[in-house]
C-alpha cells in the first residue's frame, strides 16, 4: 500500500508548471504598504561578490543591475519589485538537484518554486528557496551591501509569492490521484494551473480595487519567524484549493481539456458575472499572504537596520 502511494505522489508531481502571473505588480502593491519609509530610500549598484552554497545556472543568470536609475542609485522599492520575477528568469533551470527530477516534467526549477502535498506528504523545496535568500539578504546587510541586501530579498519575496499559489502546493485533490496515471488529463491538470496564475494578472490588468485593497489595507499579521510564515501562507492556501480548482473547471472545464486559458476568455467570464466566487477567494488567499508578509517584512527590516 505504502508502495501504491508512492508511486501515485510521484505521477501528481510531474503536474507542475510556472508561478502567479505578476510577481513584479504583487511586490509592488505588498512593499509600498508594508514599508511606506523606504519609498524615498535610495542606495547605490554595488557588484556581486558571494561564494554561494547554491547552485546556478550561470548561462541564464545575470548577476549585473539593469534597474538603475541614476549614476548607479536605484530606489530600494525598484530592486524589490524588479528582482522579485528573477527566480523566473532561468536561474534555477538545467540543474541536477532532486533525485525526483527523473519524473516526467520535473525539472530543477519545479524543485525549486513549488512545495506540494500530497496526502500528508510535503515534496519540493519552494520553502527551502525562501529560507535561502531571507539567509543571504542577512549576510548582505551584514556587509553593509544594501543594493544585494535588496536584491536577495527581492528574491525571497518571489519563493514566499509563489507559495501562496494553491496550485504550487497541490496538483489535485487526493481523491483523484488515480486520475493522474492519464496523460491527458495531466494536461487538463497544468492548463488549470497555468489558469489561475493568468487570473491574477488579469486582476491587476483591469486595476481591481479589491485585489490591491487586499494587499495594501490587509494589516500585518504577526507570526514569530520565517517558519511560521511559510507554514501560514501554505496551510492557508491549501485550504482554497479545492474552491479554487473546482471554480476552475465550473468555468473553463470545455476549454481546459483542449488548450490554455487566455485573458480574453476571463474578461468573457468577468463580463457574465461568472467571476465573482472565484475572485473572492483570491481576495483572501492574497490578504492572507499580504498580511503575515508584511509583518515578517517589518521584523526583518528591523533585524538589518533598515527601519528603526
Ligand atoms: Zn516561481
Amino acid at each position: 500500500m505504502k508502495k501504491i502511494l508512492y508511486v501515485m505522489c510521484i505521477v501528481l508531481l510531474s503536474q507542475l508548471s510556472i508561478a502567479w502571473d505578476g510577481h513584479d505588480l504583487l511586490t509592488y502593491h505588498l512593499v509600498k504598504s508594508a514599508l511606506p519609509e523606504l519609498m524615498n530610500k535610495y542606495v547605490h549598484v554595488t557588484e556581486y561578490q558571494y561564494n554561494e552554497s547554491r547552485a546556478y545556472n550561470l548561462m541564464k543568470m545575470v548577476v549585473g543591475d539593469w534597474c538603475e536609475d541614476l549614476d548607479g542609485w536605484v530606489a530600494t522599492w525598484q530592486i524589490l519589485r524588479t528582482y522579485s520575477c528573477e527566480p523566473d528568469m532561468g536561474m534555477d533551470e538545467g540543474l541536477n538537484i532532486s533525485i525526483l527530477q527523473f519524473l516526467p516534467s520535473v525539472d530543477s526549477h519545479v524543485v525549486r518554486h513549488a512545495k506540494i502535498r500530497i496526502f500528508n506528504l510535503d515534496f519540493f523545496q519552494g520553502d527551502e528557496s525562501f529560507y535561502y535568500f531571507v539567509r543571504m539578504s542577512k549576510i548582505a546587510f551584514s556587509r553593509d551591501d544594501k543594493y544585494w541586501g535588496y536584491r536577495f530579498l527581492a528574491r525571497a519575496l518571489h519563493y514566499i509569492e509563489d507559495l501562496s499559489q494553491p496550485y504550487h502546493n497541490k496538483i489535485d485533490t487526493d481523491d483523484k490521484v488515480l486520475q493522474v496515471l492519464d496523460a491527458n488529463y495531466r494536461h487538463f491538470l497544468r492548463r488549470c494551473h497555468y489558469a489561475y496564475d493568468l487570473f491574477l494578472a488579469y486582476l491587476f490588468n483591469i486595476n481591481d480595487r479589491k485585489l490591491l485593497d487586499a494587499i495594501e489595507n490587509t494589516p500585518p499579521i504577526p507570526c514569530k519567524d520565517e517558519k511560521e510564515l511559510v507554514k501560514k501562507v501554505r496551510e492557508f492556501s491549501i485550504s482554497k484549493f479545492e474552491i479554487v480548482h473546482d471554480e476552475i473547471k465550473r468555468l473553463f472545464e470545455d476549454i481546459l481539456w483542449k488548450r490554455k486559458v487566455k485573458m480574453e476568455d476571463f474578461q468573457i467570464a468577468d463580463s457574465k458575472g461568472q467571476l465573482e466566487v472565484l475572485k473572492e477567494v483570491t481576495y483572501q488567499v492574497i490578504s492572507n499572504f499580504a498580511g503575515h508578509t508584511k509583518y515578517f517584512l517589518r521584523k526583518f527590516m528591523k533585524e538589518v537596520r533598515e527601519l528603526n
